[in-house]
């Protein structure tokens, strides 16, 4: 199955939990995106050769809002992968009840490799193929994997020189540019109120918990950030390359100071260098996938030694490895859940750009809380109510909310 069928499968599995009735048409069109835009985008390299990449756009549903969604720039990359993120912002805005539908964008390539001049100008050339379809009603990008405020300046840039200057046409953009304050940790502070929400509603003592994380990119380095800041152990934590592990706990600030420095976590000290698959069977109490999708499947999900599952990349485990965490009673904690706080904040910084207005960091970071915070509050209780997994409560919200909306429209 690719990404988008699994995505799928979950979908028509949780119709079967929602109040409103759905008949096959409806289930058709919530899996069928609405627009899909594929663009090549050539560029001139700086070894003075053309060369071509190619992009996407998947403008999955706009029943609720303006379509929403990041963009990533990443080789693997394809319209089915595109098309399933694209889709899991349509159930994330829903189920955090923020007025956007869902989109999501990508272009085929592996930034690392390109110049600064490259990127600009593969990023401008992207923008300046979609830009008819982009707009602060219809469909504002943001950052994901591989994309950052940088690429969200490049891109504002790229459609104001047509459109004149818009800020509200991305989020995730530089503070100087219109940006809101506490956009770039908001995703990695979503994850740890949740884990807290969990703890909580265990009693459960930080101190007492080990964080498994895979990723130090925007979404996994503030993650273990402000995990290490509350005082959970954090005993693992990778990038692309591999990872590292002490049992004991390691000292975040100064693995951001050794990071930050050396672009690597090779050479840190009194630390084990690990694979990023012997981190994933870690024993500990949250593992966190923080980086990209299906790395948890039928191949390791047997191995998986964790208590809780928490899904801050997308898509990070297949359906088999969800059927299989859930026969061994390992918790699994959705994305559509775990990492909405990105979007919550975009949500403010487009409400900013709008009245042109600032809010300061307490603002943004309590109304954060607030919204994540009745989001889980709903998954947990449906769940507890219809004794299904938190996957299906967090879609079937969703779902709810989007069938509803259509029907007020008059779309069914
Ligand atoms: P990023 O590009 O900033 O960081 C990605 C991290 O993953 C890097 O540390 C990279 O080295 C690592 N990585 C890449 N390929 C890997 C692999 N094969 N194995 C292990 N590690 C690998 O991206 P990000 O913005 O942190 O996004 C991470 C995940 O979170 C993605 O699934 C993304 O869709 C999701 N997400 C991001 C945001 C956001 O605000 N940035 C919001 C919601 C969801």
């Amino acid at each position: 199955m690719n990404p988008y069928d699994e995505i799928n499968v979950k979908l028509a599995e949780a119709s079967k939990h929602i109040t409103n009735s759905v008949s096959d048409g409806i289930l058709e069109m919530i899996t069928t995106p609405w627009r899909e835009i594929v663009v090549s985008c050539p560029i001139k390299m700086d070894n003075g050769n053309t060369k071509v990449f190619k992009g996407y756009r998947i403008q999955h549903n706009a029943v609720r809002g303006p379509y929403k969604g990041g963009v990533r720039y990443h080789p693997g990359a394809n319209q089915d992968e595109v098309k399933a993120l694209s889709s899991l912002m349509t159930w994330k805005t829903a189920l955090v009840d923020i007025p956007f539908g869902g989109a999501k964008g990508g272009i085929q390539v592996s930034p690392g490799k390109l110049s600064k001049p490259e990127l600009l100008n593969l990023t401008k050339r992207y923008t300046l193929s979609i830009d008819k379809f982009l707009g602060p009603n219809t469909d504002i990008p943001s950052p994901d994997l591989g994309t950052n405020s940088q690429t969200m300046a490049w891109m504002m840039d790229a459609y104001g020189s047509v459109h004149g200057y818009t800020p509200a046409i991305v989020t995730g953009k530089p503070v100087e540019l219109g940006g809101s304050i506490g956009r770039d940790s908001a995703t990695g502070r979503g994850v740890v109120y949740i884990i807290d929400e969990i703890c909580k509603k265990l009693n459960l003592e930080p101190n007492n918990n080990s964080l498994v994380i895979q990723g130090f990119g925007q979404v996994g380095k503030w993650i273990a950030k402000l995990a290490f800041d509350k005082k959970y152990k954090i005993i693992a934590i990778s990038d692309v390359s591999g990872g590292i592990y002490d049992n004991n706990g390691i000292n975040i600030d100064e693995l951001i100071k050794h990071y930050n420095l050396n672009k690597t976590f090779k050479d840190y000290k009194n630390v084990n260098s690990i694979t990023n698959d012997e981190l994933l069977n870690i024993k500990c109490d949250f593992l966190i996938p923080a980086a990209i999708e299906r790395v948890i499947n039928a191949n390791n999900a047997n191995d998986i030694k964790c208590k809780f599952v928490i899904e801050a990349a997308n898509h990070p485990l297949t359906p088999e490895a969800d059927e299989i965490l859930q026969s061994r009673n390992i918790d699994v904690y959705p994305d559509t859940l775990v990492n909405s706080g990105g979007v919550i904040v975009s949500y403010f910084e487009w409400i900013q750009n709008l009245y042109q207005h600032h809010w300061e960091i307490d603002r943004v970071n309590s109304e954060l809380k607030k919204i994540i915070t009745k989001a889980f509050d709903e998954v947990y209780e449906k769940s507890r109510r219809n004794k299904i997994n938190y996957r299906l409560s967090a879609l079937s919200i969703g779902l709810d909310r989007v069938i509803h909306t259509a029907n007020l429209r008059g779309y069914i």
